[in-house]
């Protein structure tokens, strides 16, 4: 799904964490608004990109607001697209 980030600081030097929020609409003079907040949104981000919902990495996760406010069908979609890639072709003439 795509997402931009937020860098938060921990409170260590490793302690950064990245959260991905759900963009809305474009970014507008170095400013990105985001789902979870009406006001609130990110200066110069770090662009858009498309994240599954799972992550593996450690240090990131989603913005549980943000994912709320994304339909269902939509979340699902999003896993189904990263797993079209694993696929198995169709048999030839079927
Ligand atoms: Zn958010």
């Amino acid at each position: 799904m795509i997402a931009t980030s937020e860098r938060v600081r921990g409170s260590g030097p490793d302690a950064d964490l990245l959260i991905w929020h759900v963009p809305v609409g474009a970014v507008v003079e170095d400013f990105q608004a985001i789902a979870c907040s009406d006001e609130e949104g990110l200066a110069v981000p770090s662009g858009q990109r498309d994240v599954p919902l799972r992550l593996d990495a450690t240090g990131e996760s989603w913005c549980l607001r943000c994912l709320a406010t994304v339909p269902r069908s939509r979340a699902e979609g999003s896993i189904r697209a990263d797993r079209v890639g694993h696929r198995k072709p169709a048999p030839e003439g079927a």
